[in-house]
């Protein structure tokens, strides 16, 4: 008998190498690698549940099921090839690089993989020599899976509408759609049991089926898209979900696809029920930004992973890890990491990203930790992400310039500074805020690298006329170390 190896981000009955097969035909093996078994207690959960319980509705539907815990996947692999012999073993393209090469050490018959609107081999062919950058990409997308088009032209008349999606936060103290909760069950206190981890444990945010994951798939386009769009950058104390949708853990391990998703999102709009800037705004993240950065994943791997350009050499902050800090900003972002594996997008890239890029941490540390710390981490998201979006650490291959910025866009966007004991404004002494500090610090610090950079001519030009530039570098080496020594 054949044998189809399902991984753990792998997890629908009717995708790759599972989808021509009726129970009885194949057998199928899932390894829960301990190796793997790293990070926090949330994400832990989340993949391990939704392995088993897919594991269990394979095997209530007839099919015979190997589901192994080993050492290693590898290990795994081998337990069941000696016992059952396959006499052949298929699985669906893998999610890593490193997934990937073990499959092919294998000699495992490789399908491609359908979790993407455009293969890694398409996004290779249309990337070519050319320059290129996600916008382009994303209208290609548009256009050739005919996706929020009326005819040749966008929906709407515009191709984007990000510019309607740049609001500070609403100050009408609105309430948000609260986010489905479910209740745990004996399968969830087994897997919480077993998978140890950091952070608070699971309380049911996260679904961990598929029957749970398309109904946040249905609240977020009745209840929440609406909504989406013109605060998406914007960050609050009392608000972690705003309008954003939260399916990525579901995209990143199988339970949605995105073409169901992209396809009631737009029936939304047709329906009138959603604006075209809000209905817009999600689809370029799905099968734009998503897309593209799996695309580019593949198109640099392996090389990618150990990119440095600016030669970063901190540790990772310690108040990422458990260190008290007294910036409001920090902490009420990493406070959230450690509630749910979860911050929004603004948050880990202007707060997380920005404090790392202009401290200096060392990018394979801070794309290790945001990897393991997020319930839709996975490698293919975090590089480029991190090594190209937020720390610029691939030279500006992906990201045309540094998302470096101080305190004022963070007061800008969010309602942290108000009771921060540090002031945005300030950039020298005591109460000096230390993304403002670090920030001119960062564009003094990398003048040699980023000088030829044009988008960043005004923000140079204003570093070198800066008068009490030597007592802000004086005071930035002051936040490096007390950051360092887990002071700050
Ligand atoms: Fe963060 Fe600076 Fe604002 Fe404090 S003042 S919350 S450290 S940006």
């Amino acid at each position: 008998m054949k044998t189809v190896w399902i991984l753990g981000d792998q997890l629908r009955r009717d995708t790759g190498a599972l989808a021509p097969y009726k129970a009885g035909e194949v057998r199928v093996l899932l390894v829960e690698s301990t190796a793997k078994l790293h990070g926090h207690r949330q994400r832990l959960h989340f993949v391990i549940a939704s392995m088993r319980r897919f594991a269990e509705e394979l095997k209530a539907e007839g099919f015979k099921v190997d589901y192994r815990k080993a050492p290693t996947m590898q290990k795994g692999f081998d337990e069941h090839c000696q016992q059952h012999k396959p006499d052949e073993v298929i699985a669906m393209s893998p999610m890593s690089y490193d997934g990937l090469q073990l499959l092919q050490r294998n000699n495992v018959t490789i399908v491609p993989n359908d979790q993407f609107l455009c293969s890694a081999e398409e996004f290779a062919q249309w990337a070519g020599e050319k320059k290129f950058k996600m916008e382009d990409f994303y209208r290609w997308q548009r256009r050739r899976l005919s996706i929020l088009m009326d005819g040749k032209e966008p929906a709407g008349g515009r191709w984007n509408f990000d510019a309607d999606n740049r609001e500070p936060p609403p100050k009408d103290g609105r309430r948000w759609p609260a986010p489905i909760v479910d209740k745990l069950d004996r399968i969830d206190a087994r897997v919480i049991a077993d998978v140890g981890g950091y952070g608070k444990a699971p309380e049911g945010l996260w679904s961990t089926t598929r029957k749970g994951a398309l109904a946040r798939l249905r609240q977020f386009v009745d209840e929440v898209l609406p909504l989406f769009g013109p605060h998406e950058d914007a960050m609050l104390k009392s608000e972690w979900k705003l309008a954003h949708s939260a399916l990525s853990p579901y995209l990143n391990i199988g339970l949605l696809s995105p073409a169901e998703v992209v396809s009631a999102v737009e029936e939304a709009y047709r329906a009138g029920n959603v604006p075209i800037a809000s209905a817009e705004g999600f689809i370029r993240q799905v099968i734009g930004w998503r897309e593209y950065v799996w695309g580019l994943y593949w198109l640099w791997m392996p090389d990618y992973r150990n990119l440095n350009e600016l030669q970063a050499d901190q540790p990772l902050p310690p108040s990422f890890t458990g260190a008290a800090t007294d910036m409001a900003c920090i902490r009420h972002v990493v406070d959230g990491v450690n509630e749910r594996a979860w911050v929004h997008h603004i948050e880990r890239l202007m707060i997380l990203g920005n404090f790392t890029l202009t401290y200096g941490a060392i990018p394979q540390q801070v794309v290790k930790w945001m990897w393991h710390s997020f319930i839709d981490g996975a490698e293919w998201v975090m590089l480029p992400n991190v090594i190209g979006m937020a720390l610029y650490a691939d030279g500006g291959r992906m990201a045309t310039k540094p998302y470096a910025s101080s305190g004022s866009y963070i007061n800008r966007m969010s309602d942290y500074c108000g009771d921060c004991r540090f002031n945005f404004k300030e950039r020298i002494g005591e109460n000096a805020c230390p993304f403002t500090t670090l920030y001119w610090d960062f564009l003094a610090r990398n003048e040699e690298s980023l000088k030829s950079n044009h988008r960043l001519g005004n923000q140079m030009g204003s570093m070198r006329k800066m008068q009490n530039l030597d007592l802000v570098r004086e005071r930035a080496v002051e936040i490096r170390a007390a950051i360092a020594n887990g002071e700050l």
